[in-house]
């Protein structure tokens, strides 16, 4: 399991690299990105800030 933003709808709040840094980070254009295959045990924060983004551009498949 990988998380995934739509950078085309991801607004920079910084929310997901804050809650889930294992598998969110900010990119070099300033956008959040899913960078790495989720570590289980950060699963359970990867599916919450899908839920949580604020413009739902989170994925996580
Ligand atoms: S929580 Fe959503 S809007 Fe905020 S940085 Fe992450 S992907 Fe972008």
């Amino acid at each position: 399991m990988k998380g995934y933003v739509d950078k085309d709808l991801c607004v920079a709040c910084g929310m997901c690299a804050g809650a889930c840094p294992e598998g969110f980070r900010m990119g070099a254009d300033g956008l959040a990105e899913g960078y790495q295959e989720l570590p289980e045990a950060a699963l359970d924060d990867a599916l919450q800030v899908a839920e949580d983004c604020p413009v739902g551009a989170i994925s996580v498949r």
